[in-house]
């Protein structure tokens, strides 16, 4: 017998769950569906990430990938006509629009669709508090995360692929010829197995320290990956188990699991409101002021506000389509607190540039600076975009990276280049705002809304 294996955000052979339970039942025809509804809202930088992920996929399917390009709920039902299927194997989706279109499809078959795994440790939904509630904050979550724990890791099932349907060809990336386009990493598999082995290696030893560090470079960029499960996070876990309890590579990988508990938590949340994807999750600050985007925020979306972190990030952003995770902090709060804009315009901009853009981890990491998700940081903890520079970029080297007409400055003074007259020199823009007076200006408007 045949059945289908509908591929989505886990486009790996290994330790796949769903495709272990397709090919235990016969032939498998693997397919993935290029739905023009998600392709409207992904953007050029994850379109060509997915693009990537799909010709890898292909190749490792020995060109037996069938992609087809529509409405899954009318694709679906007329391949597993084509074949005879008797079932459709999937990883179970849990996001709003996912979890939607995968009951119409339901509803379309006449086979069942089978859901097995998610593209998380532990699925979200699952974990609940003492009282029986979702978790609101973050600690207890991962906390019984960790006490709950995942399987190890599915053996990579022998599959015998069918043939019996022609493959529409990929399309070209959009950014294929695009000037400027961003220079992406290779997402495959293969790839993601590269960097993950590299990171255990190489990267455990030192990450509890220098994770922060923006000019170092010493976090794991499996951020991609982890999106388009050409990876699964159990896998990663599982990298992380038998290491010496005393070494420093122990407390790297402690840490580190905890960033993976936070990817789970903001899915784990998303499950239970999927409204708070785009609209605050707690009601405090939803009387609150904000400025329409304007000049300001042209300035900060094109990395030319004057504050040198926070234009070295959206520069950053803009040409490798990846941000590091302080430097993502910085420059949010510098877009609510400071311009005063309400963070889904902010989360927008990020989708449509983020290579691992993900709604969940996206919009709750945006509503957390901006103080209106789970647990935020507390609102008057407001970021002076000067001292976390100094702080995270020592020595200047990260802003001289992405920033080139500051390159001339040396050490930490490239973070004020208003100081002195060389530093806006080479063209470089005049802070659009000053810190300070935004600074009490955020916290007059949330005075005013805090009940
Ligand atoms: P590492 O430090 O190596 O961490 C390992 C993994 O843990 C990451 O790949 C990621 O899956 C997870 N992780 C780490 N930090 C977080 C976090 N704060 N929240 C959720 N998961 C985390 N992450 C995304 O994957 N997609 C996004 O769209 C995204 N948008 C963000 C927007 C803002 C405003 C902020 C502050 C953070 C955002 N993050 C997002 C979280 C974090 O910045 C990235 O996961 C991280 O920078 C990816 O790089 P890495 O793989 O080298 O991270």
């Amino acid at each position: 017998s045949t059945s289908l294996m509908w591929f989505r955000r886990d486009l790996r052979l290994s330790d796949h769950p769903a495709l272990s339970a397709a090919a235990g039942s016969g032939t498998v025809l693997p397919v993935f569906v290029l739905d023009p509804r998600l392709l409207a809202t992904a953007g050029p930088v994850r379109t060509s990430c997915l693009l990537q992920a799909l010709d890898a996929l292909r190749r490792a399917t020995d060109g037996a990938l069938v992609i087809r390009t529509g409405d899954p709920a009318t694709v679906l039902p007329d391949l597993v006509a084509a074949v005879g299927a008797e079932a459709v194997h999937v990883t179970a989706e849990t996001t709003p629009f996912g979890r939607r279109r995968d009951r119409a499809v339901e509803a379309a078959l006449d086979v069942p669709l089978v859901g097995t795994g998610s593209p998380y440790a532990v699925t979200p939904g699952r974990l609940r508090n003492a009282e029986g509630a979702p978790f609101q904050v973050y600690s207890p979550f991962a906390r019984a995360w960790r006490e709950h724990g995942w399987r190890p890791p599915a053996p990579t099932p022998r599959v015998r692929w069918s043939r019996r349907v022609d493959s529409e060809e990929l399309p070209p990336s959009p950014l294929a010829g695009a000037e400027d386009a961003p220079e992406l990493p290779v997402c495959s598999e293969q790839a993601a197995q590269e960097r993950l082995r590299a990171f255990l290696d190489d990267g455990l030893v030192d990450y509890a320290e220098h994770r922060d560090r923006p000019d170092l470079d010493r976090t794991s960029e499996l951020s991609m990956h982890l999106k388009y499960g050409t990876v699964h996070p159990r896998t990663v876990l599982d990298g992380l188990t038998g290491i010496d309890a005393r070494s420093r590579a122990a407390e790297g990988a402690q840490k580190f699991g905890g960033e993976l508990a936070w990817r789970e938590f903001y899915a784990d949340v998303l499950w239970h409101h999927p409204r708070s994807a785009w609209q605050d999750l707690r009601p405090t600050l939803r009387g609150m002021r904000y400025d329409e985007p304007g000049a300001t925020f042209d300035a900060w979306r094109a990395g030319r506000t004057g504050f040198p972190l926070v234009d070295a990030g959206m520069r950053q952003l803009a040409a490798v389509g990846w941000m590091h995770n302080r430097v993502r902090m910085v420059t949010a709060s510098f877009l609510t607190k400071d311009l005063h804009v309400w963070w889904p315009h902010g989360a927008r901009h990020f989708m449509a540039h983020l290579r691992d853009g993900d709604l969940a981890s996206n919009n709750h990491n945006w509503q957390w600076v901006a103080g209106t998700g789970t647990d935020p940081a507390p609102y008057f903890r407001i970021f002076n975009p000067v001292t976390q520079a100094r702080r995270y970029d020592p020595e200047g080297d990260y802003v001289r990276r992405w920033v080139p007409e500051l390159r001339h400055l040396e050490g930490a003074a490239v973070h004020e280049p208003w100081k002195t007259a060389e530093g806006t020199a080479s063209g470089y823009p005049a802070p659009v705002v000053e810190h300070a007076v935004e600074r009490a200006e955020a916290l007059v408007r949330y005075e005013a809304v805090r009940g």
